[in-house]
């Protein structure tokens, strides 16, 4: 670790995902530009479209630039992405259309152009021609590039993140953190942001340390400064002197040498030790991800976020795509099962190449997400059902659907689900029969009548990142009431213990995919109350089994009764706590 010369600064933010990372800031100002419309004065025309012309020109220097840089740092195939780029800025179609606009609205150039790109990415998108479709995505880019230009804003993108470096970034959306380069990013801090947001979950996925809720942290940092972020603490300092480096290198030391041991520990089986066994499996986004699995032994997929195969593409991919990518996943696995998650668009998760289809919402996590996109796009929905089951074909599928909140919409996904069904069977097409269907249980209309939709689940898998905000009144996203956010509140640990019983009278079992699964100081208490399952990013897994073979669940009972008889939230995250360094010591 070597030091700077400027004073070191700490800065206090809410711990999101653990470890320590020590490196240079790479800066990321959000890119989904707003673009304001107004009416160009007459006499002010000439220079709009001197001010176009110069936004093309500078687009065009970034461009090449950043084509030399990769060129030199990863090489020349994937340097000619941005000779389609430079293309799209050759178009003089797309110029030409945007300069006729600006004559015949009056309108600032920015809207022109927005418009008229927006018109072209459509058009692409909807070819039926891979190649052309892609080019819809480069000019996506392009246009973004352009319009922050003209607007003035920093042209930072994640993609182009190739050195190892910390992204402090105002906020990441979930296509953002679908782009990143994950083997590039040595830890995460955003400005506004909470522990559940998407951008940790992938940073907890992939054990990246994350701090969020630094506040303006993207406008104390500068590009290439170096910093220490501390995931356990919430801690980031710009700048550490000798001294702050040296206390940091020994921790890191300690914990490194303490996730060797739990790595190997992980060879050995998730009993408890008075003998129960646990089962932890893994939660995915995409295909890719699946060697992960197999990796920190996860025992099947318990969540595979299925919208991460659309949230990037320029249009929805089609059944056969969907179908190989589930496929690749339920046959490297088999014979575990692959819990497939239907469609969850919508809510943070909107898809930029279907923008039309997710109207801006002023409330989106209450909005049109999920399986009420699905109800209501039931063409998509059933492109989805189709290729699920197609794929369970070469293994054990579960299907599971998100957000029901009640029993008559789970009944109207079955009967669609019944269709998709009777049509592949009059088709001769191979489908698993006996394909479990189960619910996530993550709004509480549905936990409150766990035992209607209990009749029709063969298993509830809980979601307690939407349960608790919903059930709090927290939005999970939003740094400005984070510390409300609390897993351990009474409220939460109530309808916890309610589902799982409700559920178990019906013998539907229950597991846990929400990050509390993940995290081992909350999963004994988990346990406690009855939950079957855990499932995490692969990468926890190791983590959550030292800590299973390291207690009774006779314990983890007691653990629970305590929780239920308490009122504050604070004090039962004490016992939880104190519960998992009783058992497991990291020093
Ligand atoms: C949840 O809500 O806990 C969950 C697992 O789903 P997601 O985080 O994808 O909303
Ligand atoms: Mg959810």
């Amino acid at each position: 670790m070597e030091s700077r010369t400027n004073k070191e600064i700490t800065v206090q933010g809410i711990a999101a995902s653990q470890g320590i990372a020590y490196g240079q800031i790479f800066i990321y100002i959000q890119s989904d530009v707003e673009v304001p419309s107004y009416l160009v004065e007459p006499e002010k025309r000439i220079d709009e479209v001197a001010r176009f012309d110069r936004a093309l020109v500078v687009t065009r220097q970034q461009i090449s630039k950043i084509k030399n840089e990769v060129e030199k740092n990863i090489g020349p195939e994937e340097a000619a992405i941005f000779d389609a780029h430079l293309m799209v800025l050759e178009d003089q179609a797309l110029i030409g259309e945007t300069i006729r606009e600006f004559e015949a609205t009056g309108r600032n150039i920015e809207t022109c152009f927005n418009k008229v790109s927006a018109r072209y990415i459509q058009a692409f998108a909807e070819i039926d021609d891979a190649y052309l479709r892609e080019r819809a995505g480069d000019l996506r880019d392009v246009a973004q590039r352009v319009l922050q230009n003209l607007l003035g804003q920093t042209e930072h993108s994640l993609s182009r993140l190739v050195e190892k470096r910390i992204v402090v970034a105002n906020d990441i959306s979930p296509s953002d953190s679908a782009s990143i380069d994950r083997s590039a990013a040595l830890g995460l801090v955003t400005d506004s942001g909470s522990k559940t947001s998407h951008a940790v979950i992938v940073a907890r996925s992939m054990k990246v340390p994350a701090v969020v809720g630094v506040r303006d942290l993207t406008r104390r940092a500068k590009d290439g400064d170096w910093a220490i972020v501390d995931g356990y603490d919430g801690i980031v300092i710009l700048h550490p002197s000798e001294s702050t480096l040296f206390r940091y290198g020994k921790i890191q030391e300690r914990k490194k040498s303490f996730e060797q041991r739990m790595l190997e520990a992980n060879r050995l089986p998730a009993v408890t030790k008075d003998g129960v066994e646990v089962t932890l499996m893994a939660n995915i986004e995409h295909h890719e991800e699946v060697g992960q699995v197999k990796q920190f032994r996860g025992e099947g997929v318990g969540l595979y976020r299925t919208e991460f195969l659309f949230l990037n593409s320029a249009r929805m991919p089609n059944e056969q795509e969907q179908y190989l990518a589930y496929k690749s996943v339920v046959e490297t696995l088999a014979p575990q099962p692959v819990t497939i998650r239907t469609l969850d668009l919508g809510g943070d998760k909107p898809m930029t190449g279907a923008a039309g289809l997710f109207p801006k919402e002023s409330n989106p996590f209450m909005g049109f997400r999920a399986i009420r996109f699905c109800l209501e796009h039931v063409d998509i929905f059933k492109e989805q059902l189709r290729a699920i089951l197609r794929a369970s074909a070469h293994g054990k599928v579960r299907l599971m659907y998100p957000m029901i909140s009640g029993h008559e919409e789970l009944a109207r996904a079955n009967a669609v689900l019944a269709e998709c069904m009777a049509e592949l069977r009059a088709k001769g097409v191979p489908f698993d029969e006996k394909l479990a269907v189960g619910a996530m249980i993550e709004i509480p209309s549905a936990a409150t009548t766990a035992d209607l939709l209990a009749r029709d689940c063969a298993f509830f898998s809980i979601g307690t990142n939407d349960l608790i905000q919903y059930l709090l009144a927290i939005d999970r996203v939003n740094d400005r009431i984070a510390h409300l956010y609390e897993p351990t509140h009474p409220a939460v640990i109530r309808t916890l213990k309610h589902i799982v019983d409700e559920a178990h009278k019906r013998q539907v079992p229950v597991s846990v995919c929400g990050e509390m699964a993940g995290d081992p100081v909350y999963a004994p208490l988990l346990l406690g109350l009855g939950i079957d399952g855990l499932s995490m990013s692969p990468a926890w897994l190791p983590s959550v089994k030292y800590l299973v073979r390291a207690m009774t669940m006779a314990d983890a009972r007691g653990l629970a009764a305590e929780a239920l008889a308490q009122s504050s939230p604070k004090e039962i995250y004490a016992r939880c706590d104190a519960f998992y360094r009783a058992r497991v010591q990291v020093d």
